[in-house]
C-alpha cells in the first residue's frame, strides 16, 4: 500500500511573546492509505500540534509533510490539502455552523464550489453514513454530544477525504456518545478505507488500531501494533499513560503469581486465558 502521508524531520517551535518553545522535535512518520492508526500521549506531548500540521492549519518550522505528495508549504495546495485531509476536534459545539443538520453537512462541499445537486446526494449519503439521516431537519443544538460530532463527522465524509484526522473527538462525550463516535470512526475506516489518524487518551479506543504511536517531549517515543506497546505497562506507566483494563488486570495477576498472557487486550481474551 502507498503511503498517504509521508512525515520528515519534522520540528515545530510555537513562538510567543518572544519565546520559543519546541512543540515537535525532529519527527519521521509515514501513514498507509487505509491504515487506522492511534496516537496516544500525556498532556502538551505534541499530539493536537502534529494533528494541525496534516491539514496544514501549522507548517513546519524544519523538515516538510507530504499529504499526498502535496507539501503542506504550498500555498497553492491548500485547499486539496483540506479537502484531502479533514480534521474533526473535540468540541462539536465549536465545529457546527447551521442551524439545520442537513444545511451544515453542505456547508464543508459549498464552499469547495460544488454543484448543487451533486451537494443534495453527498449530503443525504453522508448523513445516511454516519447514521444521522432520519434526524437531518434537526436543529443541531437539539442533539446529544455524540450526536453533534457524527454530524460533524458527516461534514468531513461530504468533501470526500482520503483520511480523517480526529484529535479527542470523544473527550467531551458521556460513554454512549463515546461508543457511537468511535463506532463511527471504525466503520469509516473498515468500509469506506477512510485513512483514519485518531488521537485519544481512553486506551480501550486504541485496542483495534493497526499502529498505535506513542508520543513524548515532541517526539515519537513508541510505535507498533497495540500488543506489541500495551504489553510496556510499565514504560507507558512512566510516560503517565494508563493500558486498556484488561492489559492492567492482567499485569496485576501477574504480579500476585497467576500465570496469565501478558498482552491480554479484551475481555474475551482474558476469559478465554483464565478458562483455559
Ligand atoms: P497535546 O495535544 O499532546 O496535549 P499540544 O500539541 O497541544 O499537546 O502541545 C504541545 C506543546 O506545545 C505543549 O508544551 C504546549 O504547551 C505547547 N503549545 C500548544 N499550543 C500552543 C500555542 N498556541 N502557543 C504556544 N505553545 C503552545
Ligand atoms: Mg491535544
Amino acid at each position: 500500500m502507498s503511503d498517504i502521508i509521508k512525515i520528515e524531520n519534522v520540528s515545530f517551535e510555537y513562538i510567543q511573546e518572544g519565546l520559543q518553545s519546541k512543540a515537535l522535535d525532529d519527527i519521521n512518520l509515514n501513514i498507509k492509505k487505509g491504515e487506522f492508526v492511534v496516537v496516544i500521549g500525556h498532556n502538551g506531548s505534541g499530539k493536537s500540534t502534529l494533528s494541525k500540521h496534516l491539514n496544514a492549519i501549522l507548517k513546519p518550522t524544519k523538515g516538510n509533510i507530504f499529504i499526498k505528495e502535496m507539501n503542506t508549504k504550498d500555498d497553492s495546495k491548500l485547499w486539496n490539502i483540506r479537502q484531502t485531509a479533514g480534521m474533526v476536534f473535540q468540541n462539536p459545539d465549536n465545529q457546527i455552523v447551521a442551524t439545520v443538520v442537513e444545511e451544515d453537512v453542505a456547508f464543508g462541499p459549498e464552499n469547495l464550489g460544488i454543484d448543487p445537486s451533486e451537494i443534495k446526494k453527498r449530503v443525504e449519503k453522508s448523513l445516511k453514513s454516519v447514521g444521522m439521516y432520519e434526524l437531518k431537519n434537526k436543529a443541531p443544538h437539539l442533539l446529544s454530544g455524540g450526536q453533534k460530532q457524527r454530524v460533524a463527522i458527516a461534514g468531513i465524509i461530504a468533501m470526500k477525504p482520503d483520511c480523517i484526522v480526529f484529535d479527542e473527538p470523544t473527550a467531551m462525550l458521556d460513554p454512549s456518545g463515546r461508543k457511537e463516535v468511535i463506532n463511527t470512526i471504525k466503520k469509516l475506516n473498515k468500509k469506506d478505507n477512510i485513512t483514519i489518524i485518531h488521537i485519544t487518551h481512553f486506551m480501550e479506543e486504541a485496542v483495534d488500531a493497526d499502529r498505535i504511536i506513542v508520543m513524548e517531549k515532541g517526539k515519537v517515543v513508541m510505535q507498533g501494533a497495540p500488543r506489541e506497546i500495551f504489553v510496556k505497562v510499565e514504560k507507558l506507566k512512566e510516560l503517565g499513560l494508563d493500558v486498556p483494563f484488561m492489559t492492567e488486570l492482567a499485569y496485576e495477576l501477574r504480579k500476585e503469581g497467576i500465570d496469565i498472557d501478558s498482552d491480554i487486550l479484551t475481555v474475551d481474551e482474558m476469559v478465554m486465558n483464565l478458562c483455559q
